[in-house]
């Protein structure tokens, strides 16, 4: 049984039509599939969907599940961001929104100068700007800064499934920026899996690295897994598509990283909570 629970569509910043991800997920061999666009954030000059916009999200997939029913379980969730203060899984419009559970991600680090927050997976000039200006050119103070967000995030406002935990890691291919052997980032992954446990939320696999060719592991690395569900912290394998074709894109992969990790479930949502499935065969 494959499943998804991570993807965008043109409702954020994915391509095509819910209607060809459906389409798609079927084709791939999927049994249950989620909506999880990114949610409106709640500031100008930001760039989000408008809040006006999930009203047509929940029709449309509502539409879906009537259109597809029997034939796949379609759910309704959102890509929730934490800024402190500012937004959050509890956040009044997302409550409104009556999902049938959140994916929550820290995406913004602090604020650049001019107020702006600051995305980590911005492209150079501005990745950099951010080190210097907000973090004085350290980058483990922007590292451990991350994950300090992400244990507030589980914290004081848990979502049901943790995004792409090292997606910290995005602009740091080579090293560049720091040593993902150093005995601090080893700490502040440890810290931040400690709160993840205390907290009960889902731990996702993410497989968006592998298939865009960004890295040659998925979000959070083999041995951050491998901690996790030492921990006993669940995990299930989302791809984050943002084009309908990467729907299952690097999950034979990441089923071999869980399996290697000594798994033998993925956690998957079925209408009301969360239950184990064997881990899927894939080849
Ligand atoms: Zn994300
Ligand atoms: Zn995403």
């Amino acid at each position: 049984m494959i499943t998804n629970h991570h993807a965008h569509t043109r409702f954020s910043d994915g391509i095509g039509e819910p209607y060809e991800y459906v389409k798609q997920a079927l084709q791939q061999g999927v049994s249950a599939y989620a909506f999880s666009d990114h949610a409106p954030i709640p500031l100008d000059g930001i760039g989000s969907m408008p809040v006006s916009i999930l009203e047509e999200y929940s029709s449309t997939i509502a539409g879906l599940q009537e259109e597809f029913s029997g034939r796949i379980q379609l759910y309704k969730s959102l890509e929730v961001d934490y800024l402190p203060g500012l937004m959050s899984v509890e956040s009044p419009h997302i409550v409104a929104a009556e999902l049938d559970f959140t994916v929550g991600a820290v995406h913004y680090v602090d604020r650049l100068p001019d107020g702006t927050p600051w995305s980590f997976q911005r492209p150079e000039p501005v990745f950099g700007e951010g080190i210097r200006t907000i973090f004085g050119n350290d980058a483990r103070k922007m590292v451990e800064r991350y994950y300090g967000l992400v244990r507030e995030m589980v914290t004081m406002h848990p979502p049901h499934i943790v995004a792409h935990l090292d997606r910290i890691k995005k602009r740091n291919v080579r090293q560049t920026y720091w040593d993902e052997g150093a005995d601090w980032y080893i700490r502040a992954v440890e810290e931040t899996l400690e709160a993840i446990q205390g907290a009960g939320c889902i731990l996702e696999v993410n497989t968006r690295g592998l298939y865009l060719g960004e890295w040659e592991d998925t979000y959070p690395s083999a041995w951050i897994v491998e901690r996790a569900h030492r921990r006993g912290i669940r995990l299930q394998v989302n791809s984050d598509a943002h084009r309908s074709e990467h729907i299952t894109g690097g999950f034979a992969r990441a089923y071999r990283i869980l399996q290697d990790a000594g798994a033998e479930a993925v956690w998957i949502y079925n209408g009301e909570n969360f239950t184990a499935i064997p881990l899927p065969g894939w080849d």
